[in-house]
């Protein structure tokens, strides 16, 4: 099923957020298999059993992209979660999430 992305209280697709790409392949971590456009959503669930918070945000990877027309990157990107230490204190996630990310744009 393909993970609908809420922007603004809207759900929205990939191609309306990103009318300009003709063809997106996108590598999490070693995979060698990349993810169906259908199936980038806004987040990737973080693998930290002890984090609180909300994994990866991979529609921002991908905006920036976009916003540069690049088409192919690799980045390590950081969770936007956090641990509970105890008490009031909580640290950053340290989780990281390897990204490859290779773009087709149209022809404008
Ligand atoms: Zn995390």
């Amino acid at each position: 099923m393909p993970v609908a992305v809420f922007i603004n209280g809207k759900r929205t697709s990939f191609e309306e957020r990103f009318p300009e790409i003709e063809e997106i392949k996108l590598y999490l971590g070693e995979s060698k298999n990349p993810l169906a456009k259908e199936d980038i959503g806004i987040h990737i669930p973080c693998d930290n059993p002890v984090c609180e918070g909300k994994g990866f945000n991979i529609d921002t990877f991908i905006a920036m992209m976009y916003f540069k027309k690049e088409t192919s990157k690799e980045e390590l990107i950081k969770c936007m979660g956090y641990e509970k230490m105890g008490g009031r204190n909580r640290r950053d996630c340290l989780s990281h999430l390897k990204i490859k990310c290779e773009i087709k744009y149209k022809k404008s």
